[in-house]
This record gives structure tokens, sequence and C-alpha cells, in this order.
């Protein structure tokens, strides 16, 4: 039944039938950019829900929806500004811009870990030269691959559009920390949209500029990398590709983490959820593998990475980074903006221990100070002994910063009953990329109807765009009316239905096919008469069976169907 599937005739029929446009078509499109149609909407909306019943409905993870335009410090800290660059080359010719590891890709396996003076090298070796005119390529120099912007009429305060939705939940800590009531595990997800100034986008929505993302932020006691419902998971099976041997394995999750092919429990959950969602999506599983990144792809403070890779048209492709961050997140906020973005852990019992402490000394105090001595030695008494510099202590009293110097105090060791200690929240993160998960879907879905020589879209009634087709045999007699009845209620149940009382019902039904809806109802003479009035048709999509079913019990008919409660 299936054929090879062409990316280019999948991308016409998504732009013909309404899932996706080439942003700007009228004004000759801008490369990477493409807006969602009606179906594409539906269909994405509804990927999104299934996310969301994953992480928010059943992990009890929190949302929240953040700022797209982040001031420069934000990206300073978290290494944007410094590092999110591609390497770019020129045409000395024609000026046209390349990625320089794409121009190299053939001749190595990981292209992007080379160095701009290795590509240079690569170039003379392997006789590169530009794939649009033949001219010599200029040197290769980074581009930081932000949209830069200004906050502000005339303002010099530079901003960034971001390049992901993370650092909107890492710059809130505090705010949803205090909102989980100071504990831990704090689970928190955002969508939205992430922008790059990519240097080359190409294959369709693999390489967006402007782009759709799901990403979850676990935050997890550095001391207690475990899962609650790890226990559940453990035994199910998975196809990893860890960075020791390069090579394909299928073993349990928790095998894996018993060698140690992943880092620990919590991240494996997660890898293992990731399969879940995928697969609910749609995603084959026998074209899904997860692939740990070698150690020269891993960011420096990552402790373990793993990408949940797609057999597409294209080759193996990353749709999700499933990754332990370490500390490095709130870390680098804490250090960059001065605030304490810490968790204090309470220790089971209080512990009685060795601390350094802040003594101060109130003789000499009272008569330097007066009427503030009492305010200033309380500050002191309560300032961290690491905040003395160069035997100074700055204390903020009411809004004033006071410089002692050492002779107004001294540090002590004392025992004392400890009730816990701060740490810093490690972050375990699913990044989704929603673009390319659809269009992963879409693929996985597409197949063609030999003998009836059309597509079909065997997507998931779950995410489905339309679930139902409702058509009446003639637009007549009173079948029309009854036909736009059940649409009616339908739709007012909010599952998305669509009216087709035009050409054959063969015609009507590949309309159906071709853009995935599971389901379609026709009302026929036999509804208003006969032994079977007050029943219409039901077609299934994938077996093409047909029964017939009450009028009266389409919608919990059709309801249980998506919902996977009941089979056809
Ligand atoms: P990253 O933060 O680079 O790991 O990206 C997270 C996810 O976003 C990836 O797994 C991709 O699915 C998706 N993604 C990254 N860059 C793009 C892009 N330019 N266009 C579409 N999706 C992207």
């Amino acid at each position: 039944m299936s054929k090879e599937i062409d990316a280019s005739e999948l991308m016409s029929l998504c732009k013909r039938r309404g899932f996706i446009w080439p942003s700007f078509e009228i004004y000759g499109g801008v490369a990477g950019m493409f807006d969602y149609g009606p179906l594409g909407c539906s269909l994405r909306n509804n990927i999104v829900d299934v996310w969301r019943a994953i992480y928010k409905g059943r992990e009890g993870f929190v949302e929240i929806d953040s700022e797209t335009v982040n001031p420069r410090e934000v990206f300073k800290a978290s290494g944007h500004v410094d590092e999110f660059s591609d390497l770019i080359t020129y045409c000395k010719e024609c000026e046209a811009p390349f990625r320089a590891d794409h121009l190299v890709k053939e001749f190595y396996d990981n292209p992007d870990v080379l160095t701009p003076k290795e590509l240079e090298e690569a170039f003379v070796k392997h006789s590169i030269k530009c794939p649009e005119c033949g001219g010599d390529l200029g040197s290769v120099e980074e581009f930081n691959l932000m949209f830069k912007t200004t906050i502000g009429p005339g303002s010099s305060r530079v901003g960034y559009l971001r390049p992901e939705t993370a650092q909107g939940i890492f710059v809130n800590y505090n705010n949803l920390y205090r909102y989980n009531r100071e504990k831990l595990p704090l689970g928190v997800i955002q969508t939205g949209r992430g922008y790059r100034n990519e240097i080359a986008p190409r294959q369709g929505m693999i390489r967006m500029r402007e782009f759709n993302m799901m990403e979850v932020e676990l935050f997890v006691d550095p001391e207690d990398k475990d899962w609650v419902r790890f226990p559940k998971i453990e035994n199910e099976m998975i196809t990893l590709v860890p960075n020791t041997t390069c090579e394909p394995v299928e073993m349990t999750v928790g095998e894996a983490v018993e060698k140690g092919i992943i880092a620990n429990r919590v991240l494996a959950y997660f890898v293992y959820t990731t399969k879940q969602l995928l697969i609910r999506l749609g995603i084959d599983p026998a074209r899904l593998r997860f692939r740990q990144h070698l150690s020269d792809e891993m960011a420096h403070y990552a402790a373990d990475c793993w990408d949940a890779e797609v057999l597409l048209s294209y080759g193996w492709m990353e749709i999700t980074g499933i990754a332990d961050r370490g500390c490095w997140d709130l870390s680098r906020h804490a250090e960059f903006s001065g605030q304490d973005l810490t968790h204090f852990k309470k220790f089971d019992e209080p512990v009685e221990m060795e601390v350094e402490k802040i003594k101060a000394n109130h003789k000499l105090l009272g008569p330097r100070f007066k009427g503030q001595a009492k305010d200033i030695a309380a500050a002191m008494e309560s300032a961290d002994p690491k905040s003395v510099v160069d035997g100074k202590l700055i204390v903020n009293v009411n809004g004033e910063d006071i410089e002692l110097t050492s002779d107004l105090f001294e540090v002590v060791t004392v025992r004392e009953k400890i009730a816990g200690k701060r740490v810093i929240p490690h972050v375990i993160e699913p990044s989704h990329g929603l673009d390319r998960i659809f269009y992963s879907v879409l693929e996985h879905a597409y197949d063609f109807d030999e003998k009836e020589e059309y597509t079909v879209l065997h997507l998931k009634p779950e995410v489905a765009p339309i679930k139902v087709g409702v058509f009446p045999l003639m637009e007549k007699d009173g079948l029309d009316e009854c036909a736009r009845d059940i649409y009616e209620v339908l739709q007012s149940a909010g599952i998305e239905s669509y009216y087709d009382g035009s050409g054959t019902i063969g015609k009507r039904y590949a309309r159906m096919d071709e853009v995935g809806t599971p389901y379609c109802i026709t009302v026929d003479y036999e509804t208003l008469d006969g032994d079977t009035k007050g029943t219409v048709t039901i077609r299934d999509r994938d077996s093409k069976n047909q029964k017939r079913i009450p009028v009266s019990d389409v919608k919990a008919i059709i309801s249980a169907l998506i919902s996977g409660d009941s089979e056809f």
C-alpha cells in the first residue's frame, strides 16, 4: 500500500489542504518561515494538548507563559550572547552565505564540532567551492543566531527574541518555587515561539527561523535524581544509541540506568516519557531512536544528553532533546542577577555542626552609630561570613549600604543546630520542537492507496484535525437537515467535524482520508425510514469497514473512539 515518501509531495498536500503555507507568499516568501493554515492549527493544537495531558495532567507540572523579547542580561547569563552561534562562510564571488559545517558533511561524521580553522582546511583539502556559483569560499566566522532589537523607542537597552522558551522559566524560578510552596521536585512547562536567525533554512519545516517549542524544565534535588513513577516503566523497552558504541541497541529503561548508559533514573524516566508522547502522537516506533550526544557534542555543563531522532525522508532527524543540565542554569542566573536561586533542603532531623558566624562588637557600634547601632548589629549578625572582603563588611540597613571595618566585628566558630542546607536545584529538560514533531507525525501517517489512487493520512484519532466527516447521501429530502443536525451536535461538543454534501460519497471519503479524518458518518434514506430508521452509517478510515449506529449515540461513540476507550 505505502510508497516512498516524497517530502515535496507531502508539503504540496499540506499547502493545498490548508495545513501549512509558506509565509508572505504574495511577496515572494521568506526562507524558513511558515504559516499554519486551519487544519495545521488544529493538528498542532491537538499535539500540544497531548503533551499537556502528559506533563500537566499525569505528572502534575505547572504551565507558564513568559515574554518572547528578553533583555540582553538574560542571554548574557544563559551563555547565548557569547556562545549561540553557527559557523558561517560567504562566497567570495556571489557573496551567498553558507553554514560552513554543512558544506563538508559528506566527509565527516560530526562536522559541527570542527573549528573555523579546521573547516577552512577542509575546504582546501576537499576542493569545496560555492554550491551556487562555483566561486572560492571566504574565511569561516561565528554568526550569532539571535535576532537583536532594542526595547523602547530611542532606547539603548538591547533585547533579543528568545531562541528558546526555557530561559523564561529559569528567570521565574523564585516565583515558581514559592508557588510550589518551596518544595522540589518542581516541574514547569511552557509552549511558545523560539526565534533563530538560521544561516541556511532548508528541508521545509525542519529548520525554521521562527518556530514552536514545547519545553519542560524539571528542577530536582541534586542528591535525589530519582522519580516516583520510575518503577512503572523500568521494564519497558527502548532503542538507544549510546555514545560509546554509536550502534542502536534495545534494552529496558531499568537496564540502561543499571549499566550506566543513561546517567540517572529521572533522566531515563523522561527519555521514556518522550517515547510515550511521540508514539501516542503517531510516530512509528520502528522509526524512532534515542541517540546520546557524543562527548564533544554535549554542552560542557551537561551531565548527559539524548536526542529523540526519527527517520524521515531527509534521514534521521532530531525532534526532541532531553538533557540533564546540572546546576548550570540557576547558578548562572544567580551569579548574573545577584539573587538567591536555591532550594532549602531540610534535614530529617536538625544536625549539630560547627558554623562560622559574624559577631558584632556592640561596645564600639553604640558610640559610633548611635540610634542605628541596633539595626546594624542585627544585619551584621545575619550576614554570611563569606561576604567579608579585605577585612571589611558591607551591610544594607534601611536602603543604605554601610561599610564596617574589622574592629567592629569578628568571625567566630560556634556549634549550632542546623535545620537544613541550601542547594542549587539541577534541571532535567525535555525540549520538544513542535514543528518538527508536527511534520514527522505527517510523514509517518502518510500513505498512498494504490487501489483508490489517492493519499491517506493515517493520523491517530486523538491528533487528527478533523475527527468526523458528516455527509448527507443527497442534499435533499431532509437528509441534509439531519446531517447538519449531527454536525452541529458534534461541533458543539468540541468534536471538530466537517459537513460535506457535494460530489459522490467516494470522492467525499477520499477528501477526508487525504487529511487524516478517522471517521465519516453518512445520512441516507434508511436514516429517515424503514427498519433502520434513526441510524446512520459510520465508516472507519483505516479498515474502510462500515456499520450502522443510532443517531442518538453518534456523539458518545465518536468520543469513545477518539479517546481510545473503544475500538471500531
Ligand atoms: P535545541 O534547544 O537546539 O536542542 O532545540 C530543541 C528542539 O527544537 C530540537 O529538538 C528541534 O526539534 C527544535 N528546533 C531547533 N531549531 C529549530 C529550527 N531552526 N526549526 C525548527 N525546529 C527547531
